[in-house]
């Protein structure tokens, strides 16, 4: 069987705990539950096997944006997250007006259908004034459900994610109306108090859309959203663990206090993301990014992030100290299960898609598998 390959002497992370000395086995696209004999063995000894990472929250990378690129762009920054381990993508656009965010969805929705992306997100132009970060305030507005209707129409079944502040006029409506459709809706960009937090949750929200940031702090007299958000177990928070965006002892907190299965891992990444330094648009806004961090240059908010998830992934398992498990079910599992894709993606399970990521024994990427083909290839140590 020439399609078979055997990925062996690893330690594989599987959704039961991790394997030593594991292997899993490719059959064309797909994880295989067992091999023919003489399938050309590939030696991983040292290795670690972990699913491909999964990424709900992007706004673009390798020069290219999600929210204004043209479809080869859109495609070379989904190509430069697979290369950092994220085989599957969800394109996040940043507030704009509405017919224009209403082009792109119909756009982009096609890159959807065919597999490109995992579907669409849309960061405002929902959210709060008071918590816009790098959202342009002239365009921002208070959530309206026929305007909500609108938008995940345009994305043809493909919308799978709207941020918004849900305290707003017309939030709570939004959010029954994205929950009824089979959208998550996400509380975000957001000033609402503990008890409007908890309304929201109520009326169907299930995402903290990047946890502490774009949010008022913990306070002992006002909790505010993250008390909320932290302890319902209805909510999956999204952390961008890039040492920037969150003090480690934040993303301590979050871990403890949610429990690794309803942490996602994002990156929240704009162009320059596995791109470098320089001026960028972020939406219509203009983004200085130095030494990889991006900020907005008119008041220097931060502006996403330069974030790939095999950067995430290294830093929760030695600078954060988490278990390879728990960061597993953060980068993969978690989401994956967020955007009903969990029957496809998500772990290294038979009849999965084959999206395995190959990491070294200091977590240092070393390979990549998407639906079977090698992008970064271990034994070569180059990128295709
Ligand atoms: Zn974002």
């Amino acid at each position: 069987m020439a399609d078979h390959k055997v990925l062996a002497g690893a330690h594989v992370v599987l959704p039961t705990g991790t394997v030593e000395n594991g292997r899993v086995i490719v059959d064309g696209d797909r994880i295989a539950g067992s091999a023919p004999e003489g399938a050309p063995t590939v030696d991983l000894t040292g290795h670690w096997l972990v699913p491909g990472f999964v990424d709900m929250h992007n706004h673009g990378g390798g020069g290219a944006s999600f929210t204004s690129g043209t479809v080869d762009e859109v495609l070379k920054g989904v190509h430069t997250h697979r290369l950092h381990g994220a085989t599957t993508v969800v394109a996040s656009f940043v507030t704009g007006e509405t017919d224009f965010l209403a082009r792109r969805a119909g756009l982009l929705s096609e890159l959807a259908e065919q597999g490109d992306l995992a579907g669409l997100h849309f960061e405002g132009p929902f959210i709060s004034p008071c918590r816009k970060g790098a959202h342009d305030e002239t365009l921002l507005r208070d959530p309206d459900p026929a305007e909500v209707r609108k938008l995940i129409d345009a994305a043809r079944g493909q919308a799978r994610m709207v941020t918004l502040a849900t305290e707003l006029p017309g939030g709570l409506d939004s959010v029954r109306l994205l929950a009824e459709h089979g959208v998550i809706a996400a509380i975000g960009h957001t000033d609402a108090t503990y008890e409007q937090t908890r309304a929201a949750i109520d009326a169907g929200a299930t995402v903290a859309t990047h946890l502490y940031n774009a949010m008022p702090a913990l306070g002992h007299r006002a909790p505010g959203p993250i008390a909320a958000l932290l302890e319902d177990e209805r909510i999956t928070v999204e952390l961008i663990n890039d040492g920037t965006h969150l003090h480690p002892a934040a993303l301590e907190l979050a871990f403890h206090h949610a429990g690794p299965e309803r942490v996602a891992f994002i990156t929240d990444a704009m162009d320059a993301a596995g791109f470098g330094d320089g001026r960028y648009m972020l939406g219509p806004l203009a983004v200085d990014v130095k030494d990889s961090v991006a900020r907005l240059v008119e008041g220097g908010s931060i502006a996403g992030s330069t974030l790939t998830l095999d950067r995430a992934f290294k830093r929760a398992a030695t600078v954060d100290g988490l278990p390879v498990e728990a960061v597993v079910q953060a980068i993969s599992a978690n989401p994956a299960r967020l955007l009903g894709m969990y029957d496809r993606v998500g772990s290294l399970e038979p009849g999965k898609d084959a999206d395995i990521v190959v990491l070294d024994a200091g977590f240092e990427l070393r390979g990549v598998m998407r639906k079977g083909e090698w992008i970064v290839d271990p034994t070569a140590g180059t990128a295709a």
